[in-house]
């Protein structure tokens, strides 16, 4: 199985699938965000701080700067690639020492990456259904995404 596909009826489900996820995230593992603004990115990577031991609250849209750190049971890397204009602009940020790095990295607006995007990593879609209905496609791309998969779905 390389992908499956949640209905969340409100972002409470959003949050807890987000929470779910972060019980078999480990170190080094990335997690690429897609889908329209107000989709409920945001409210997952809530869900996974939570998970992870960080307040929640304390996450947002890092709106000026591109990426936010938060120390939980492991760092969390929380990226938001939504104002970037030049693939150049996340190279300055260090992208890759803290993608392949001793934390969890999060990326919203993952598709911005372009041919920065990492060959293995979680691929988690979110698609507005109206109201407060999301369609939330997660796939993996790689082995150990595959088996995280697994784990997530079973
Ligand atoms: P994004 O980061 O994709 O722009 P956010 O998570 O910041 O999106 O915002 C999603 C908004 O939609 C929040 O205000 C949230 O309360 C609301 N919402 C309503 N239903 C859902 C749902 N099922 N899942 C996630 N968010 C939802
Ligand atoms: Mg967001």
């Amino acid at each position: 199985m390389n992908s499956f596909e949640i209905k969340s009826k409100n972002f409470q489900e959003t949050m807890q699938w987000g929470k779910r996820l972060a019980a078999h995230l480990k170190p080094g593992d990335i997690v690429c965000l897609c889908g329209d603004l107000g989709s409920g990115k945001t409210t997952f990577v809530k869900g996974i701080a939570q998970g992870l031991k960080i307040k929640p609250d304390q996450v947002s849209s890092p709106t000026f700067v591109l990426m936010n750190a938060y120390e939980g049971r492991m760092p969390m890397f929380h990226f938001d690639l939504y104002r970037i204009e030049r693939e150049g602009e996340i190279l300055g940020l260090g992208y890759e020492e803290f993608l392949y790095g001793e934390g969890v990295a999060v990326v919203e607006w993952a598709e911005r990456l372009g041919h920065l995007s990492p060959q293995e990593a979680l691929r988690i879609e979110f698609v507005h259904q109206g109201g407060d209905e999301r369609l939330i496609n997660i796939a993996a791309m790689g082995q150990r995404y595959i088996e995280l998969l697994k784990r997530l779905a079973g």
